[in-house]
């Protein structure tokens, strides 16, 4: 199959070496031009909730604390996402510099990369590069430190209050929000806490303007992605392109010509079946009617040759592991899930049995605490609505 249409962009990771320079002239613009480019750039994070980066920084320079903290979310936890990793490997000093600018606007001068535990190979790399970048800062009068956290393989501490627990010495157990990391964060203090990708963008937008970035996209989706795709593809790998395109362009540059679904945004979010591809897009806009669905970075790609039922298995395998046990819904619905839909392939329980389980699903989308139980019921409903005849006995 030919891929030779596909668009890929490179500005991620176009390795520039000029980080210091733009550093500079960035830091040489007052604070509030430098927030504002941010918002009219239409920078949202890039971890998959989409919130707008220049907001978040400009609530936390608002805030009152006696110290400040900006901290690069790189705990990337979503099955089949792998983009972050390769940001911090090829492009870290992009990264580094989105740090210290939201540092000079917002106070603070201690930074830190939560880096995901299973990626502590890259720890020595990265320390290499932030000793650099001290000694430069040094030699320029920056008062700003950076600082490895390495987590220990949970994956809700990716969740950013969780992750904030983690690094205080307790349980990665999400906060009750609000307050909100911008008024509350790391040990009580105003935080601004921002996805690899998403600092990473920061670096374009100093560098090139923010009308470059607003340029591409689509409405409320501005700028490119960083995709990690997998599974039934001959052309698997981390990719930028554009934000806004179809899954059936998706699946046309990266299928292998048998697509039946595409996962996008991991286990926590929606399964696109064939039928669907045309009318649905890749970006923030209409995440509830499933017009527009958001990533965190994780496409998956199924040809007709996969079970959805063991697909979905996985997925609640995974949820069940992962689920922090704190609140009961997520706790035990993630349970009654699995166990629900292993009795109906075996044909201990009947087929609308599963409509039961597509209510218990929807009820945890509104009262689990945080975002992984909430969005256990996106990849349940979607494969289960959609697939249904490959889930009963
Ligand atoms: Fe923990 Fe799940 Fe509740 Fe989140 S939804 S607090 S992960 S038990």
């Amino acid at each position: 199959m030919s891929k030779k249409n596909l668009k890929r962009l490179d500005l991620i990771f176009k390795n520039e070496h000029d980080g210091e320079k733009i550093l500079l002239k960035t830091l040489a613009r007052p604070s509030q031009e430098i927030v504002n480019d941010l918002i009219i750039s239409g920078l949202k994070g890039r971890g998959g909730a989409g919130y707008p980066t220049g907001l978040k920084w400009k609530l936390a320079s608002e805030a009152k604390g006696e110290m400040k903290y900006v901290i690069c979310n790189a705990d990337e936890g979503e099955p089949g996402t792998f983009k972050d990793r390769e940001i911090l490997s090829q492009v870290p000093n992009k990264v580094l510099v989105g740090m210290a600018v939201c540092a000079r606007i917002i106070g603070a001068h201690q930074g830190f990369i939560y880096l995901r535990g299973e990626y502590k190979f890259l720890v020595q790399q990265l320390n290499d590069v932030i000793d650099d970048f001290h000694v430069w800062m040094n030699k320029m009068g920056i008062d700003f430190r950076v600082k490895i956290f390495l987590g220990s393989g949970a994956y809700i501490c990716g969740e950013e209050t969780a992750l904030f627990e983690s690094m205080e010495g307790f349980r990665g157990e999400p906060r009750n929000k609000p307050p909100f990391p911008t008024q509350s964060g790391y040990r009580g203090m105003p935080t601004v806490i921002n996805n690899v990708e998403t600092l990473a963008h920061t670096y374009s937008i100093f560098k090139y303007g923010p009308e470059m970035f607003k340029d591409l996209g689509v409405q409320d989706s501005r700028g490119s992605k960083v995709f990690s795709v997998s599974g039934d593809t001959p052309i698997p790998g981390i990719y930028e392109l554009e934000f806004g395109m179809s899954v059936q362009k998706f699946v046309e540059d990266f299928g292998d010509g048998d697509t039946k679904a595409v996962q996008v945004g991991g286990a926590a979010g929606f399964c696109v079946p064939r039928k669907r591809f045309a009318n649905t897009k890749i970006g923030y806009q209409g995440k509830l009617t499933g017009e527009s669905l958001p990533t965190g970075g994780s496409m998956m790609i199924f040809n007709s040759s996969r079970s959805m039922y063991n697909v979905l298995h996985n997925y609640l395998d995974f949820f069940v592991e992962e689920s922090c046990g704190q609140c009961t819904p997520c706790r035990v619905g993630t349970q009654q899930l699995l166990l629900g839909i292993e009795a109906v392939k075996k044909g201990e329980r009947p087929s609308d049995y599963l409509n039961r389980l597509l209510d218990l699903a929807e009820n945890m989308r509104v009262t689990a605490k945080c975002g992984l139980g909430q969005s256990v019921a996106n990849s349940f409903s979607s494969i289960v609505e959609n697939f249904k005849e490959e889930m009963i006995y």
